[in-house]
């Protein structure tokens, strides 16, 4: 991390091949289950309130309109290629070392791009033929998400470029301090996914009629966001970049992502940081249940 003093947090996180990643990303799950120009529209809106991270994947089936936004983006002259962090995922289809360029050719061409910043092995099978990727000048890092820590050191054993960034669920009721740890021993970024609990994840994944695990609403959580004058949403976010780590909440309301880019302007204090940790119940809101029968699956 950059140095910090203050309320301040470095923007970016310097990852171990020596790339920046921004901290604030705006995530794109479920925005296609949205009006098609939805998408469209908050990642338009998200680069114009200043948003230069964007996470997608090539199961969110959104990289089309994606693509539309940022070349719409470019072409007004707002961002170039270079000022943005693009983040896409291997999906599990596509693990045949002959199919990942498939798959990231398709995302590429959805997208628009010649290039992406970050391309993450969606779910723990492997990282081999992604090192080529990174070699073909098509990806400039590469990384993983929802690996667990015994299938990180299995990794590390095995690679010859070590993952840059796991991106896995983390907020307060899943503070996941072991993996925080680990991954700073071994220099990979963390990207906190499902920051705000994943309200809107889809009905399977609630496992009952009602959500109980209804973080933006937690008492605790609204007691410091009082304190501080701030938003629970922005409380929660904040939560991470202080621990210097990349969040990529997902919305598609410009209020919502306008809101969110605002929590460079206050500091938690050591108490409020034990107190949101205290709240951890190991609870996901995201159990990846279309691959739960997966040898490899990460949260048993
Ligand atoms: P999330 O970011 O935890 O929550 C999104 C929800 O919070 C939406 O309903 C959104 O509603 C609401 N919201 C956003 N800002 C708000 C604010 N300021 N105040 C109140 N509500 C607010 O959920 P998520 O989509 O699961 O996670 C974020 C991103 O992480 C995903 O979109 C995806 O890019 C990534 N992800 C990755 C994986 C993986 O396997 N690697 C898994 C899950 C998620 P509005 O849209 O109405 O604002």
């Amino acid at each position: 991390m950059d140095s910090m003093e203050d309320t301040q947090v470095a923007r970016t996180i310097e990852l171990n091949d020596g790339t920046r990643m921004p901290v604030l990303g705006l995530g794109t799950w479920k925005s296609s289950h949205l009006p098609r120009t939805s998408v469209q529209g908050a990642v338009e809106a998200a680069i114009a309130a200043g948003y230069r991270h964007i996470d997608t994947a090539h199961s969110y089936k959104n990289e089309t309109d994606i693509g539309k936004a940022l070349r719409s983006m470019m072409q007004q002259g707002v961002i170039r290629h270079q000022d943005m962090f693009i983040v896409s995922k291997l999906w599990v289809t596509h693990h045949a070392p002959e199919d990942i360029p498939v798959c990231l050719n398709k995302s590429l061409n959805d997208l628009q791009l010649d290039y992406l910043d970050l391309y993450l092995v969606h779910f723990p099978v492997g990282l081999k033929g992604m090192e080529a990727l990174q070699a073909s000048g098509k990806v400039k890092s590469i990384g993983v998400s929802n690996f667990n820590i015994l299938q990180l050191k299995r990794l590390l054993a095995l690679c010859r470029v070590p993952p840059a960034v796991n991106q896995v669920e983390l907020h307060p009721y899943l503070v996941q301090k072991d993996m925080i740890e680990f991954c700073k021993s071994e220099n990979i970024a963390l990207t906190a996914y499902s920051p705000f609990g994943s309200p809107e994840r889809p009905p399977e994944l609630f496992r009952g009629e009602t959500d109980p695990h209804k973080l933006l609403d937690d008492p605790v959580v609204a007691d410091i966001a009082k304190k501080h004058r701030h938003s629970p949403a922005q409380v929660l976010l904040r939560y991470h970049v202080q621990q210097g780590i990349a969040v990529i909440p997902k919305s598609d309301k410009p209020h919502h992502i306008l809101e969110n880019t605002k929590i460079f302007d206050f500091s938690l204090t050591e108490e409020d940081m034990r107190a949101l940790r205290g709240l951890d119940r190991g609870w996901r809101a995201c159990m990846l249940e279309e691959v739960k029968s997966h040898p490899y699956y990460p949260f048993v």
